[in-house]
């Protein structure tokens, strides 16, 4: 079986699925997640509505290479209260009031004492930011900082109602099977609480991709990781380090409902094919590339130094760089139906062009080929009825040295992979071209 024989995935039909995306972003945003614990598992629970996902736990205090798995963080309730017993900062309103891996606390304090503990945002004050302790046991609230300011003085309750126990890290697992043993990975984080963009956005979009491959033969398998940031991704690796060897190609994908153009940051290697499939995608949409750097998300595991992994990173708006990040604006009306759609629907051609990039050898090397004489010139300056361009054509014809792949052709020409592709499919019918890479492609 060569290269260019199996079929593409579906690619979605944008206003229907946009509105389902969101709809499934919208059940996801109300659930505390954290790193550990039930918000997870419920979180994985919504998305085994569209998959078989494997729930994977991992106990307590287990080695993952210099990390270990904490305890897991429970959280029944949290609240303060004002001098006069009023409730003025309640988690069951919003999640992000509680400080996440926040200890427990009880007890009464003066306005000035409360301070150390109150987190808010000068800048921002009408927003409530999203904060962690993860590795530093402390307890905190976040509010506005408007709200905060306009307290007055007096004894503050505090009542936070949460533990650590002996429990385990859970992530999600989906491998849609190919007919080679080579991977593609797709991981998203599933540890921010009600955060839209930074993290609804990627969890919606990478299990109706999955779901939308279902059923379909594809060279790859393809698997998806729903995984606590880090500590997930760390799981993951080290429960699958000779599998990760397999791994051809790998996007992690956050941020991927809002309004901005896409951004993709490559993977450490740099030139990858996913780098070069990435960046030909992005680049047609306007958006952004960016090197490689050891700050972001989990591709900063997937390729630390001992596995190298060609895993990028794919976002809209680049995290940390919108006034919405990690506050409670970036809320179900910053991600939009339209946006989801439009990440789905990158996502599919890259696992297209993954699919179905192949090596033409012209076997009409000496001078052009007559294209008319073979009804192929037809449409000069239109397209063929097969949907592809002329100029499509004469480029394969020339780039068809048997070094250069369809997406180098498609590079090289500054046209949609897409074009080339119908053209070359179109001059091999006729004859003019064969698969230089049917003798190297990935095994079966
Ligand atoms: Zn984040």
């Amino acid at each position: 079986m060569t290269m260019h024989a199996s079929a593409p995935p579906a690619r979605p039909a944008d206003g229907v699925c946009g509105a389902e995306l969101h709809d499934l972003a919208a059940r996801l945003y109300p659930i505390c997640r954290s790193i550990t614990g039930d918000g997870v598992r419920q979180t994985l629970a919504v998305l085994s509505e569209h998959l078989p996902i494997a729930v994977r736990e991992v106990p307590t205090g287990t080695q993952l290479f210099d990390w270990t798995v904490p305890q897991e963080w429970r959280v029944r309730s949290a609240r303060l209260r004002d001098p006069g017993g009023q409730i003025v900062v309640d988690f069951a309103d919003n999640n992000l009031h509680l400080m996440s891996y926040s200890a427990p606390f009880r007890g009464r304090m003066s306005r000035q004492a409360l301070s150390a503990h109150i987190h808010t945002l000068p800048d921002q004050p009408d927003l409530i930011p999203y904060r962690t302790s993860y590795y530093n046991r402390d307890w905190g609230l976040c509010m506005a900082h408007s709200r905060f300011s306009a307290l007055p003085e007096g004894e503050y309750d505090v009542e936070i109602d949460t533990d650590f126990v002996d429990g385990s890290l859970t992530y999600g697992e989906y491998v849609h099977p190919g007919t080679s043993d080579r991977e593609f990975l797709l991981s998203a984080h599933i540890c921010h609480p009600s955060l839209a963009n930074d993290n609804c956005s990627g969890l919606a979009v990478l299990t109706m991709m999955a779901a939308m491959l279902k059923g379909r033969r594809t060279r790859y398998g393809y698997r998806f990781l729903f995984a606590p940031g880090t500590l997930g991704a760390l799981a993951w690796l080290a429960a699958n380090e000779e599998r990760a060897q397999r791994i051809d190609h790998g996007l992690i994908v956050s941020c991927v409902g809002d309004a901005g153009r896409p951004t993709y940051k490559r993977s450490r290697q740099g030139s990858a094919e996913i780098d070069r499939i990435m960046a030909h995608l992005v680049k047609r949409r306007g958006g952004s590339i960016l090197d490689f750097s050891p700050y972001g998300y989990d591709e900063r595991q997937y390729c630390s130094p001992g596995f190298n992994l060609p895993v990028g990173l794919i976002q809209r708006s680049a995290f940390g760089t919108f006034p919405e990040y990690h506050t409670s604006a970036d809320n179900l009306a910053f991600i939009r139906p339209e946006c989801l759609a439009q990440s789905l629907d990158l996502l599919c051609e890259a696992i297209e062009i993954a699919e179905t990039n192949w090596t033409p050898l012209s076997l009409n090397p000496k001078g052009e080929p007559q294209l008319g004489r073979r009804g192929l010139y037809a449409a000069i300056g239109g397209r063929h009825s097969t949907g592809a361009s002329a100029m499509g054509l004469l480029w394969v014809m020339n780039l068809a040295d048997g070094r250069h792949s369809l997406l180098d052709m498609a590079e090289r020409a500054d046209m949609p992979y897409a074009d080339i592709a119908a053209a070359a499919a179109l001059l091999r019918d006729h004859g003019l071209l064969s698969d230089a890479s049917a003798g190297h492609q990935v095994a079966e």
